[in-house]
Formats: C-alpha cells, structure tokens, sequence
C-alpha cells in the first residue's frame, strides 16, 4: 500500500500554491448562482494538526503557511493570498495555527451554504479514508458530500458530465508512483472528451524526473489540442542540486518548486495570481532561486 500521508506535509509551500488557487477558482465559480459539482479524485484526510506528530517530523509547514504568518509582506498581502490565510484562520482560534484544512474542507466553506452544489471526494488510503470520512461527519453536510473509497483516476469516469453542467476537478496525486504521471494525462484528456466546459486543476511536482517536466507540456498539449484556454502557475522556492554536508554525505533538498495546471480557468485568475505569485516568493523564498512563473493560452 502506498506510504505518502499528506499529513507529513500539510501547510507547505506547494499547499500555499495549491490551496491559494484551489480557493480562487472556486469562488470565482461560486459567483454564478447555478449549482456546481465538485471533484477532488485525491482527497486526503481533510483535515491536519500543524502541532501534531506527522506535521513535527518534517516540520514543513514551517517553511510555507506558518512562514507567511510569521512574516510581516512588505506591502498588504494581495487578495488572493489574504483570502487564503483568512479562510485558514477561520479554522483557528485567534492567533494559534493549529490546524490546517486540506482541499475537501477548503471546498466545503466556500459551498456550504449553497445546498444546491455536490462535492464528491475519492480516497483511496484505507487510514486517510477513515480520517477523511470521521473529519467529514463533523460537518453534518449530509448528502452535499460524497466519500469513496476508490481510484479517483477511474472513478471520476461515472460522474462525467455532471447533472449541474457546472464542474470543478481537482487532481492533487501524491506522485509515488511513476504511473500517477501518465494517469494525470490520461484522465484530463478522457475528461475533456467527456465534459469539455468542465475546470480542471491539477497539481504537480516540478523535480528533476522526465515524467514529472513533461507532464505541464502534455496537459498544455491536451488544452491546445481542444481548444480550450488554460492557465500555469509555478512556485520555485529553493534549487533543487542535492547538495552535500560536511562529512559529503548528500543532504535531499526536498520537494523544491511545484505548478498548478487549469483547463478553463476564470478569466480573473491571471490577474489575481500576478499579484500573488511575487509575493509568495518573497515570503517563501530558501535561496536566490526562488522565482514564480505565470502563463497563459487557448
Ligand atoms: N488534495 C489533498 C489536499 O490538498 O488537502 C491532498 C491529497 S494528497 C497530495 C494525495 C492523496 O491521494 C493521498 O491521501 C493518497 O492516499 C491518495 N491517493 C493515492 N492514490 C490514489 C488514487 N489512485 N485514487 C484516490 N486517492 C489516491
């Protein structure tokens, strides 16, 4: 069974990237008053204890949502960002950081007062499941929200199109296996055959593995060949050479930069994230490589 446990990494810079965007598109999307499906085909466990021991070991949301906390932006956090932090705040008592909400409860509070929009959340970790499903029932949303236990890659197949024509996926894989690549590009195409006006964001490592650069090149490829616009944005906080210690022991850099891909983005989202992207790279940055890109097509 797979070993990655988002736990480990719940609030790091990738989450800042992921969930800043994740929250933008969606609220742009929740404008509209027309009921809106959600997909999240890798849930996790939905909720995270920054205190507690998975969040200690590797202590990375030290490096991303608890340093932009800390760290006082020399101008006002851009509205994307302060969206963000607000919304995580909210899950908080006055000035602690306890806790950090992963994709399905970050949907949830944009959704939950609109009984009319669907999120489905696929799983398929039996421990994060179980986590997923007792962190769930806490919110009584009764049937606004779906838990299955399945590969999200093939189970979001059943659901598309959506009743609502009105659609947001979401593909965070945790990329342990190679395959997770291929599947990525496989699922967009074989859904934008299925739902062409659906959004679709997918997450991704950027780290020295071919599977793992061409991936943004084949979903470009994919958006391209369909027509469809799409928006790139990457987070880049340290260089990602191994370097050595003392004794020439080699030090793992860990995870150093990741991209947000979005098929049919809204068209604010450019404008929001030029504001944003800087500004993380200011509060985030760990050496003189850290940089953002931002693109657009279609
Ligand atoms: N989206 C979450 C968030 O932003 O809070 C984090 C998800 S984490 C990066 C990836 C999750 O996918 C892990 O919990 C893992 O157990 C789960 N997973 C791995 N392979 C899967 C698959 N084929 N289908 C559904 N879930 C899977």
């Amino acid at each position: 069974m797979f070993s990655y446990r988002h736990a480990f990494h719940a609030g790091n810079h990738a989450d800042v990237l992921k969930h800043t965007v994740l929250l933008a598109v969606l609220r742009h999307m929740a404008q509209k008053d027309a009921a809106l499906t959600i997909f999240d085909t890798h849930a996790g466990a939905g909720l995270y204890r920054l205190d507690g021991d998975y969040a200690q070991t590797s202590a990375e949301a030290a490096e991303g949502f608890l340093k932009l906390v800390a760290t006082k932006p020399k101008e006002p956090f851009a509205p994307l960002l302060q969206d963000y932090l607000d919304l995580v705040a909210s899950f908080n008592k006055a000035g602690s950081h306890k806790v950090y909400p992963g994709s399905p409860f970050i949907i949830h509070r944009v959704i939950q007062e609109r009984d009319r929009d669907k999120l489905k959340l696929f799983e398929l970790h039996p421990t994060d499941t179980k986590t997923l499903t007792a962190n769930i029932a806490q919110l009584e949303a009764g049937r606004q929200i779906a838990i299955l236990r399945e590969d999200g890659f093939e189970g979001i197949k059943k659901f598309l199109p959506p009743p609502s024509r009105r659609a947001l996926l979401l593909c965070d894989p945790s990329y342990e296996l190679k395959t997770d690549y291929g599947r990525v590009a496989e699922m967009v195409a074989d859904s934008l055959v299925r739902f062409a006006t659906g959004t679709y964001a997918v997450w991704y490592p950027i780290i020295p593995r071919p599977e793992a650069h061409d991936l943004p090149k084949k979903l470009k490829t994919l958006a391209n060949k369909a027509g469809k616009s799409w928006l790139g944005a990457t987070l880049t906080v340290k260089s990602s050479k191994l370097l050595q210690d003392d004794e020439g022991e080699v030090i793992r850099p860990g995870l150093p930069a990741s991209g947000m891909f979005i098929i049919n983005p809204p068209h604010t989202l450019k404008a929001g994230l030029q504001k944003a992207l800087p500004q993380m790279v200011e509060l985030l940055k760990q050496d003189a490589n850290a940089t953002f890109t931002l693109e657009s097509g279609g």
